[in-house]
């Protein structure tokens, strides 16, 4: 692999890029190169408002939310959540009188001003028109409140069963006897189960009491008590200013188990056990980034672990990270998840994006810090390893993704930021901050990187913002390392800079000869040198076969290693690609049962976009979507419905 890295280069360099032939010669089916030539660099100036949050109705310059108590009753017959917020107010502008609040399918019921201690006054108010992406402006005359400066909004509402930042799942989805519930806030949906200015520039903290049948135990993104009692009544406080988009809940008949003093497991019965072993290492990696990035100030730090339904890898609601569970795989080969959701405490959840177009602050830079802390935990070859898979994820993206989202400020004017999500600002954004390492040394660049997050702890950061502190603290005081023109080629300009430090792996070379023995037919496929084999090597193997096998090679393949059997979630979703593509029918049973068993879009929506590309194809997409569709989460379902089911969405 390390020969055709340094080929991929040399074309980066004579900017030859997109040229497929290129790709076919240089000897790997897979790879998608989308190198930009230096004089084809269209570096965009950032436009001007970038700080405005356009996913958000809140007048956030006039009026600020700078706490919430809340108190819901959690209804499982009715999938609603009900009850209140009381959000405190304070006045930035001493002649607005109109407070706008974000909802998304709220039935708001009254809404009242508290202008001293407990004295409630309703106050008119109405919700503006319905923006698809964006739900529904709450508009509440607040005019009564004088020029007070600081004043509380009491809102009564209750939410809809299709909240769309809420999953509720019966007992039999949830894979137990009890039924489910979870929040996924992030972007824009913590608006569809309370009423708030729900943009990443408004911190605030917040208390919440939490009615739950009593044989069910409730958690947020708070101070989570594992010897609470289940008495049906869960009370929470948030100490630290938080976005929005990290309000989070649960409930459901979970159990906790410790790992460590301060970090622990809440999970079903039948799963705390396996996931408490698997994320054992979760003290060592927060030590680490302890280490590399400052103080860990949030407390504790536990893990909940989700059916199977949630639509993510992991969300990083603070204190309590929520987790997929096909991550345990029961040999730890996928917990750089757990290090992505930890190193989120620093990145996202301290220092944060401003608005969604920035997302990559938060996910480059956590994806970087992923790469540290499995380095430091795990050793440098895991580190290659993923840092090479991650650069294969980045190339398919951006071999499908049009020059505007290439780039690692995407313009989401009138979009949903959910429709643009991928691994650019993950992948691409992670090598910046390696080009940035290796142009500065590791050391410089540490200390730079802590100097940030102190400088801009519990605040919201631009893009444009990290640019003039880079520039001012590290450009000019190293000079002559890295000029502004490499630094806005790689966030305004498409595809990825030929700057870029492209990760290597030696134990990917040996699985390249491996796999070029078996092609050259100098080797059955039984016969490879596949002992201690992880994850990596399987994914790095399979990723890398070419486009078209024959049915006789993947039967040899499937009968050597088992491949359409396969118990890990990451595996499956390599192999069942290259099935679909070549139409490898033994594999449909299996890909069936995945498909309906999981709910993680990153590990479903490959599938079916492979699948609707044949005729047969899509039939069996159809018939197995509309039958897994119920199961799935809201924002897995958005996003997968245009491609299933086109006519209908
Ligand atoms: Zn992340």
């Amino acid at each position: 692999m390390r020969e055709f890295l340094i080929v991929l280069l040399v074309m980066a360099l004579a900017g030859c890029g997109h040229d497929a032939e290129s790709r076919a010669a240089a000897g790997d089916s897979s790879d998608t190169s989308t190198a930009v030539a230096p004089d084809e660099v269209e570096t965009v100036p950032a436009p001007t408002g970038a700080d405005v949050d356009v996913h958000t109705f809140a007048n956030i310059s006039q009026f600020r939310v700078r706490h919430a108590d809340l108190s819901l009753r959690v209804d499982f017959e009715q999938k609603s959540l009900s009850g209140s917020v009381q959000l405190r107010v304070e006045r930035l502008d001493p002649e607005a009188n109109e407070l706008i609040l974000d909802t998304r399918d709220l039935d708001v019921k009254a809404v009242a001003l508290n202008l001293s201690g407990s004295k409630l006054k309703e106050v008119p108010w109405r919700l503006g028109p319905r923006d698809e992406a964006l739900g529904q402006p709450l508009l509440i005359d607040v005019s009564e409140a004088g020029r007070a400066q600081r004043f509380a909004v009491m809102v009564r509402y209750s939410t809809s069963p299709q909240a769309s930042g809420l999953q509720w799942l019966e007992p039999r989805q949830s894979g137990d006897s009890h039924p489910f519930l979870f929040s996924q806030s992030q972007a824009i949906h913590a608006r569809s189960w309370i009423p708030l200015q729900d943009s990443p520039q408004v911190r605030m903290t917040y208390n919440a009491t939490i009615h739950t049948p009593p044989e069910l135990r409730a958690l947020m993104s708070a101070d989570n008590d594992p010897a609470a009692a289940r008495n049906g009544r869960f009370s929470f406080a948030m100490p630290q200013a938080i976005p929005s988009y990290l309000f989070a809940i649960a409930v459901g008949n979970l159990e906790f188990k410790a790992m460590s003093r301060r970090t622990g497991v809440y999970a079903l019965p039948g799963v705390v056990d396996a996931a408490a072993a698997e994320f054992a290492d979760t003290e060592a990696m927060l030590e680490i980034g302890e280490a590399m990035f400052g103080p860990y100030r949030w407390g504790r730090y536990d893990l909940l672990i989700l059916p199977p339904s949630f639509p993510f890898g992991g969300m990083e609601n603070p204190r309590l990270s929520f987790i997929t569970p096909t991550v345990i795989a029961g040999d730890r080969s996928l917990v750089s998840l757990i290090a992505h959701e930890l190193a989120h405490s620093w990145s996202g959840n301290l220092v944060t994006n401003a608005t969604w177009r920035d997302l990559w602050l938060n996910e480059g830079f956590t994806t970087y810090f992923t790469s540290r802390i499995m380095e430091a935990v795990y050793g440098v070859d895991r580190r290659r390893m993923e840092d090479v898979l991650g650069v294969q994820d980045l190339r398919e993206d951006l071999a499908t993704a049009d020059s505007g989202d290439q780039r690692l400020v995407p313009d989401l004017q009138g979009r949903d930021p959910d429709d643009v999500f991928s691994d650019i600002p993950y992948e691409k954004g992670k090598l910046f901050l390696d080009f940035l390492e290796a142009r500065f040394g590791r050391e410089r660049f540490d200390l730079f990187l802590q100097g940030y997050f102190d400088r801009f702890a519990f605040q919201s950061v631009t893009t444009e913002q990290f640019v003039a502190y880079l520039d001012r603290n590290l450009l000019q005081a190293e000079p002559g390392r890295v000029s502004l023109e490499e630094v806005r080629e790689w966030i305004y300009a498409p595809g990825l800079p030929a700057t870029a430090v492209l990760p290597e792996s030696d134990a990917f070379d040996r699985v390249a000869a491996q796999r070029d023995n078996w092609l050259r037919g100098e080797a059955a496929a039984r016969e490879l040198d596949t002992d201690g084999w992880t994850v990596h090597e399987w994914r790095f193997f399979i990723d890398t076969l070419p486009v078209e096998l024959t049915p006789a090679q993947l039967a040899e393949l499937d009968e050597a290693f088992a491949l359409t059997a396969t118990g890990n979630a990451e595996i499956g979703l390599a192999w069942y690609k290259v099935a679909i593509r070549n139409d490898y029918r033994p594999a449909y049973p299996a890909i069936e049962q995945y498909l309906t068993a999981i709910g993680r879009r990153k590990l479903i929506r490959p599938l079916y976009i492979a699948l609707m590309k044949t005729d047969d194809g899509a039939e069996f997409a159809r018939r197995v979507y509309l039958q897994a569709r119920p199961g799935y989460h809201p924002i897995a379902t958005a996003s997968i419905d245009p491609i299933v089911l086109p006519d209908e969405s």
